[in-house]
């Protein structure tokens, strides 16, 4: 052996994450140290400065160690030191901190002594026994570049199974969000983006061929996933992916559901604790997040994920790219619209147009092929289900009705396998499975991944190690998992499904055998209970020319191509859900039904119900359900300084118009002297406050609609207060 000289060792590893670096290695990491392999031992005692980097280059472990004490000097077992940090970096600290705040071996403060290395040979110190662990010798990979102080040291590598870091510290620093210094400018290629619940995909059309963009590693798609690292580094798509497990707190995934949405909306506040991560209040009042000392609005969120798309487009387009098309989901109101035109606008990203997702399936489904046919698309992705039935005529592609359930997806599907699970567990071990919300998350996304393999197979083996302890005993998750199994424990969710499949055909008076085709989308329609349903139900299989996670973006990228050449595709959709007011007793009254077809436009009359009252209060909403509480509040029309005059006398117009693109506009005048009405904007007001406002009579009691809106007067109103967010920008657009 060498000296007792102090030594630099610098190892680089063939991962991209920590969390591949922890699923392999991670149990041989603790509080107190590391144990590598190693040919090349230093005897104890011996100071290395350890620095262990990712394949990326980024730096995982900054380290003073000393050589507490080596293992396979004696002729048996395998050739390793165990190293005892001496000190750390601030990064490397909180790796650790949270390695140890999760995983009970991790929670001693020497370097681990994995069992099947053999005995420590001599020590410095005690060596602690851990929890028992297979270590097989085989499988250890070569490092990417090693010192050369000590070229074959290895940490020495884990059997399958995931260990967890618990995310930690509200106190990492992150990067403030940068904003754009220049509008996006409106020249160059328009790429087509589906902004997905799990995954994002983007396309482009070349040469009149509408290809997928891949990510940086090679994949269709990019998690829609942002993530802080633990050296403050915000990071997106795949590498966010991989701290998923070992960060969660600081990993935001599923946001999608979030955007545009007050943070004390009803759903954000059923929602938000379902996520690992903080959700927390944007100084408008929007839902946010909290990644370490920042709060990110969900606009900036979705930035940070289109700007990368952006960039991987860049670099295979060969071009600056800043014009888009993306896609929403039909559900998606007008909040949420506008939410993603300012996100785009965020990433440097000009959106010459929103189109629905279906919409867009239907159009890679349709485009060139002069099809005249009436096809439902199908989309079962991660979080939603969404069933339009559209007809299409050659280049006229016209939604008919389009309906979903906005809490029926692939994670529903994981939630009953967990379930499921727990109760295994319980009967297996006794006692009911008490874990912290990282010990579920493995279990989660150990039961999704058996999820997508049972449908290629019909059997698998769901394992993870050292999920919990009892009697200060590690225990695993051990169970196989069949298809059968996983049939009979979510048949009642693809039932839901069809039912609303029925409901939409139902919506235009329909039969299954109207559909010449079905189109499915969304990952979790592989399933292949889905196809059985669908056949059972539409008497016809799903159509097998749609890739079902490209075949969205590859839709908005043939809209973008005929933006670009003029081509003359029209699109027509509808409204997915009303659009209407509150009124007295907290009802709702709808302006705009639900499916009717866009664009439109209706008006809606108020009256004084006072004498000389001197202002109006209209709250907005959408939704279909019959209390206005229920629905998404969009915002409060307020308009001031009414002419004088006895209660009934002075009516006020307001004209509600949907775009081509599902998108709110509202003009207001009032009708019985044509003097200037000024319009206030409140601020945001919560639905508790709205709905009080509505009992107190807030809003009067509307008349029927009447004749359509004229030209609006000159000199008409005027806007006194601005605000952001999708309603206010609206308003802003139209008085200012
Ligand atoms: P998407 O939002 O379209 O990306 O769909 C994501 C959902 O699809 C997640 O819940 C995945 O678990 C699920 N999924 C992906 N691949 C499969 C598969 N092969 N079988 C079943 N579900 C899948």
């Amino acid at each position: 052996m060498d000296s007792k000289q102090a030594v630099g060792l610098a190892v680089k590893l063939p991962f991209n994450t920590q969390e591949e670096f922890i699923n392999s290695y991670g149990q041989n990491i603790s509080r107190g140290g590391i144990y590598l392999r190693s040919k090349a031992l230093k005897p104890p005692g011996t100071t290395i400065k350890l620095d262990i980097k990712l394949q990326s280059g980024e730096m995982l472990l900054h380290a003073t160690t000393v050589v507490a004490w080596v293992t396979g000097t004696k002729g048996q077992g395998v050739s390793g030191m165990g190293l005892k940090f001496v000190k750390l970096d601030e990064a490397s600290q909180k790796f650790i901190d949270s390695l140890a705040a999760t995983v009970p071996h991790a929670q001693i403060d020497e370097p681990p002594l994995p069992k099947n290395v053999g005995p420590a040979d001599s020590a410095a110190d005690a060596v602690p026994p851990i929890a028992p662990l297979a270590v097989p010798t085989s499988a250890t990979p070569a490092p990417v570049a090693a010192a050369a102080v000590a070229p074959s040291v290895m940490p020495a590598p884990l059997p399958s199974g995931r260990v967890l870091v618990a995310g930690s510290s509200q106190q990492v620093s992150a990067p403030a969000f940068e904003v754009p210094k220049e509008e996006p400018k409106r020249t160059g290629p328009i790429i087509g983006i589906d902004l997905g619940t799990t995954n994002s995909c983007a396309a482009f059309v070349k040469a009149g061929r509408p290809q997928v963009l891949n990510s940086r590693e090679g994949y269709n798609t990019v998690p829609s996933i942002l993530a802080l690292n633990a050296r403050g580094k915000l990071v997106v798509g795949h590498p966010a992916k991989g701290q998923m497990l070992t960060n969660p707190r600081l990993t935001v995934y599923g946001a999608k559901r979030l955007v545009g949405r007050a943070f004390d909306s009803p759903v954000v506040q059923q929602i938000k604790d379902r996520f690992h991560y903080e959700v927390c209040a944007a100084e408008n009042g929007d839902a946010a997040v909290r990644l370490g000392d920042k709060v990110y609005t969900l606009q900036q969120v979705a930035a940070l994920i289109l700007r990368e798309v952006k960039d991987i487009a860049q670099v295979q387009i060969g071009e600056p790219v800043s014009r888009a098309v993306i896609t929403v989901p039909a559900y998606y109101n007008d909040n949420q619209r506008q939410a993603v035109r300012e996100s785009g606008r965020l990433a440097g990203l000009y959106v010459e147009r929103i189109v629905n997702e279906p919409t867009a399936a239907a159009l890679a489904y349709g485009y060139g092929r002069k099809l005249s046919q009436r096809v439902m698309v199908y989309d079962l992705g991660g979080g939603t289900f969404d069933a339009s039935v559209l007809e299409l005529n050659d280049n006229v592609y016209e939604v008919l009705a389009t309906g979903g359930d906005t809490f029926l997806g692939g994670l529903d599907f994981d939630n009953a396998i967990v379930a499921y699970l727990l109760e295994d567990f319980e009967k297996k071990n006794g006692s009911k499975f008490q874990g912290d919300r990282v010990a579920m998350q493995r279990i989660t996304d150990a039961a999704e991944r058996a999820k997508c393999i049972l449908s290629e197979r019909t059997e698998t083996r769901l394992h993870v190690p050292f999920i919990t302890m009892i009697d200060n005993k590690p225990l695993d998750l051990d169970v196989v998992l069949t298809r059968e199994k996983l049939i009979e424990l979510t048949g009642a969710l693809v039932d839901r499904t069809i039912k609303v499949c029925q409901e939409v055909l139902d919506a235009r008076k329909l039969k299954p055998s109207d559909v010449n085709e079905v189109i499915l989308v969304g990952g979790q329609s592989r399933f292949p209970l889905v196809h059985e349903r669908i056949q059972a139900y539409f008497k016809k299989p799903a159509a097998k020319s749609v890739h079902p996670d490209e075949a969205v973006a590859v839709g908005a990228s043939i809209l973008a191509n005929s933006l670009l050449k003029n081509e003359g595709v029209l699109l027509i959709d509808v409204l997915p859900m009303a659009i209407g007011v509150g009124v007295p007793g907290g009802r709702f009254r709808p302006i705009i039904e639900r499916n009717s077809a866009l664009p439109t436009k209706k008006d809606h009359v108020h009256a004084t119900t006072r004498d000389d009252q001197h202002e109006l209060e209209v709250t907005v909403f959408q939704g279909d359900n019959p209390y206005a509480q229920d629905n998404e509040y969009l915002g409060t029309v307020k308009l001031s300084d009414l002419p004088k005059g006895p209660k009934g006398s002075v009516i006020v117009k307001l004209s509600f118009e949907v775009t081509n693109e599902c998108l709110l506009k509202v003009t207001a005048r009032e009708q019985s002297t044509g003097k200037e009405v000024s319009v206030v904007l409140s601020t945001r007001d919560t639905p508790a406050e709205v709905k009080k406002k509505l009992e107190e009579d807030g809003a009067p009691e509307s008349k029927p609609a009447t004749e359509a809106v004229a030209v609006p007067s000159a000199g008409a109103v005027r806007s006194a207060e601005k605000k952001s967010g999708g309603f206010f920008n609206w308003l802003r657009g139209l008085f200012s």
